[in-house]
């Protein structure tokens, strides 16, 4: 069966689904989006994704020209024509094409693109032995220059950590804010749990307000853990029992090293693990 992508409206064949060269998200990473995954032909959480895509444009200024429902429908209608039963649906919203130069005013029809796939997951091997994360030189996005709450489709300072991640063997950087403070990895949110505490950096440490670590709060909570949003410094995360990471793609998966230092036992941690079931029970109903 050919792919086929939502693009303005319309379900058209992959091929002939194609932008302007002159689209300021093209030109200058002017635009958001949201990833979001299917299970079971189901799309996960997709009115939380729709509803962090339109706070992403409000955020710049960018008016998406469908409704929210019609996102909704759009989504679902993207993925049952494309008969994605486990997959991977990449909502784009672009700027629209417009004149060279940044001026907003001198763009016009944003686009709104919906691509509904097949996803690639992190190996086998580091769900079951964790992962060893190593931290990146390049600091996240200062909030008030580039608001890491919005979810732009500029990522360079993102893929600039995650090269120096790959650099040094690993599948994910950890990522500090300018204060020194532990922020995200560069697609994952992060944990850690000490003495059976479970704690993440709070929103205003300029992160990503994750979708996935949002619900794995609210599962934690129901399981009778006590979870907090404190600051973090990479002492912590050195000496934690246990530290995971959460992400649409990634769900929740160990940290079993930072820096070289061993986290807890050096294998998933028992907390963790059950995070992991209990999460994946939600998802997958397994
Ligand atoms: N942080 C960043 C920088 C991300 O891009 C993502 C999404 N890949 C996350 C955290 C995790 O967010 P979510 O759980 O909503 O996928």
């Amino acid at each position: 069966m050919s792919k086929s992508v939502y693009i303005n409206g319309s379900l058209v064949p992959a091929a002939e689904a194609t932008v302007s060269v002159f689209d300021h998200g093209l030109l200058y990473g002017d635009g958001v989006f949201e990833g979001i995954r299917v299970y079971d032909g189901n799309v996960f959480l997709l009115q939380d994704h729709v509803n962090r895509l339109y706070e992403s444009a409000q955020a710049i200024r960018l008016s998406i020209p469908i409704t929210n429902d019609q996102m909704v429908a759009a989504v679902n209608d993207t993925v049952t024509a494309n008969q994605i039963s486990d997959g991977y649906v990449r909502l784009v919203v672009t700027r629209g094409a417009g004149t060279l130069g940044l001026d907003i005013r001198k763009t016009s029809d944003p686009v709104v693109i919906i691509i509904a796939d097949t996803i690639t997951l992190y190996p086998p091997e580091i769900y079951e032995n964790g992962m060893p994360l190593v931290t990146a030189s390049t600091i996240r996005n200062h909030p008030g220059a580039l608001n890491p709450r919005i979810k732009s489709l500029n990522y360079l300072n993102n893929i600039l950590a995650k090269i120096e991640g790959t650099d040094a063997g690993c599948v994910e950087a950890l990522m500090l804010n300018h204060k020194g403070e532990v922020a995200e990895c560069t697609g994952d949110n992060v944990f850690i749990i000490k003495n059976g505490l479970i704690r993440t950096p709070p929103t205003d440490a300029g992160i990503l307000e994750g979708i996935t670590r949002n619900t794995v709060i609210g599962l934690a909570r129901e399981a009778g853990h006590d979870v907090r949003e404190t600051a973090l410094v990479r002492h912590d995360i050195y000496t934690s029992d246990e530290c995971f990471l959460t992400g649409t793609a990634a769900e929740v998966i160990a940290v079993v090293s930072l820096d070289g230092r061993q986290i807890g036992s050096g294998v998933p941690g028992p907390i963790t693990q059950d995070l992991r079931d209990r999460f994946q029970l939600l998802t997958r109903g397994d």
